[in-house]
């Protein structure tokens, strides 16, 4: 098997094995080859798991936050170095193309260790006069930290949950989603060997129950899950019961808006982007591409050109742009989708059907897909897809779009072409969303917040913004004079 790991979870500086826990098959969704075989964790893996990190935090809170930086930073060069190694093993994890993952994955990680090292030295409170006496503040660290990761960017969360959470002191246990279980341990690895003491980052492999078990430890203080709605409300509600804070990066049904006035090639370019990047695996898509009817013709046409020619193939070529999904039940629920948009009465432009790749006629992949004449009751334009098909709907007027654009539970993100920068700014001030794009669509540094609203979640991820959910604030009243009392 060409990617099974040391063994299935890193805990306290070292990986372990308990081969008692059920197993995890790990399938290189291109070709239905499997490449690994891990083990989900049991009680005893998870109580070694959090013992050790509820041990070491203690330590790591005390260390000097410049010394915290300069370790996230050494674990930032070491990604850039294996940018090659990671990529491949996230390819093999996922079936997203080489293409994307050595610009898009170990590298997005790599700048979130650089980011958050840089920022650990700068946490500090405020001092606030009382008189002769004063408040000071400190932020202070939670504890253990537990993330639990969706399959999509493996590598990508387990660095940006680790990322913020280690900046501010806190010790990490990550659940990666089991069917990619392999990128997290590289991070490990990697963090072990920037000189991370053991036990502030391990990772435990395992399926929903051992999602659910971290999430209702007493010892776990917050949950940040990146998932569905459906799960976001079950770890919600648990996390709830032990009053933890918690992190909800969930999915969504995204509006990506045209107007008749925009720089045509770019909305087109933003629309792809927006749905076929990833193979259309990516929650903030733009996936309800409203386009305006004086210009539908012209942008559906430039549309289909460029989506048929996106190069479907062996993820590991790096000519490959697009590649397989992440797994056959996945594909059946895509295509299940894509047959309720025949059923629901939209207009099938290109796609539609399972694609067979030379070599990988076992593997899980989906033509790009684009339907138009969509309505706003048709279920390929409320539900969430997560896979390559795009979904058009015309608008007359800007007032119209608006509302049409929010009649939804999600709001993740939204976007808007138009060369009009007044009515650019105006309209995504209306759109209930918490990641927004003008011009351009996907664009995700990691200075800027991201995180949805709505019942796309809570909080906010990337950015100084996730210090706020990382840390807490202890506030300390400082007498000078005397104290009376009336008793
Ligand atoms: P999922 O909800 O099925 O699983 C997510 C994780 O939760 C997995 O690790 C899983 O094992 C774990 N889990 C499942 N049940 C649990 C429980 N009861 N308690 C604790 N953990 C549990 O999601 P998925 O299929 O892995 O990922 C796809 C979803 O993730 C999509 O909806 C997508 O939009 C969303 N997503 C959101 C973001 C974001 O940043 N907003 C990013 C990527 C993916």
């Amino acid at each position: 098997m060409r990617a099974q790991p040391q063994a299935s979870h890193f805990v306290d500086g070292t990986y372990v094995e308990d081969k008692a826990g059920a197993q995890i098959e790990c399938i290189y969704p291109a070709t239905g080859e499997r490449i690994a075989l891990l083990h989900s964790a049991t009680p005893d893996i998870i109580s070694r798991a959090v013992a050790s990190a509820k041990r070491a935090q203690v330590e790591w809170e005390r260390t000097l936050p410049a010394e915290r930086g300069r370790i996230l930073r050494r674990a930032a060069e070491i990604m850039r170095e294996r940018n090659h190694d990671l990529s491949v093993l996230e390819t093999l994890d996922t079936g997203k193309p080489y293409q994307e993952t050595i610009v898009a994955d170990a590298l997005s990680g790599a700048e979130a260790f650089e980011f958050y090292g840089g920022l650990a030295s700068t946490l500090s409170g405020e001092c606030i006069p009382q008189g002769e006496s004063f408040i000071y503040t400190k932020r202070v660290a939670l504890g253990v930290c537990l993330g639990i990761g969706a399959w999509n960017y493996p590598t990508q969360i387990a660095c940006y949950k680790g990322a913020a959470a280690l900046a501010c002191g806190n010790s990490v246990i990550f659940k990666p989603s089991e069917v990619t279980p392999l990128c997290a341990l590289k991070i490990a690895e990697i963090l072990a060997e920037a000189g991370l003491p053991k036990g502030l980052y391990n990772v435990v492999q395992g399926y929903g129950d051992v999602g659910a078990a971290l999430v209702s430890h007493p010892e776990i203080e917050k949950v940040s899950l990146t998932g569905s709605v459906a799960t976001g409300s079950k770890v919600m509600s648990a996390a709830g019961a032990g009053i933890k804070h918690v992190t909800m990066e969930l999915g969504g049904k995204s509006p990506l808006i045209i107007f008749e006035d925009a720089d045509l090639d770019a909305a087109v370019s933003g629309a792809i982007l927006g749905n076929f990047y990833s193979a259309g695996q990516i929650c903030s898509n733009g996936t309800r591409v409203f386009v305006q009817q004086s210009i539908r013709g012209d942008f559906e046409r430039k549309l289909l050109e460029r989506t048929r020619k996106i190069r479907m193939g062996d993820p590991l070529d790096p000519d490959t742009q697009m590649g397989s999904l992440i797994s056959a039940d996945h594909m059946q629920k895509v295509l299940g989708h894509i047959e309720t948009g025949h059923t629901d009465g939209a207009r099938l432009m290109c796609g539609g059907k399972q694609a067979t790749v030379p070599g990988g006629e076992r593997g899980c992949y989906v033509e790009a897909t684009i339907f138009s004449d969509v309505t706003d009751d048709m279920r390929i334009a409320r539900e969430e897809i997560f896979g390559p098909v795009l979904s058009i709907l015309e608008f007359t007027d800007e007032e119209e779009v608006i509302r049409r654009a929010n009649d939804t539970e999600f709001g993740l993100a939204a976007g808007v072409f138009t060369r009009d920068l007044t009515r650019a700014h105006r309209v995504i001030d209306r759109l209930q969303a918490g990641t927004c794009w003008i011009n351009t669509y996907n664009a995700m540094p990691v200075e800027m917040p991201f995180g949805g609203f709505k019942q796309s979640g809570v909080g906010k991820e990337n950015s100084r913004a996730a210090l706020d959910h990382y840390s807490q604030i202890k506030s300390v009243y400082v007498e000078m004079g005397g104290v009376e009392s009336p008793y």
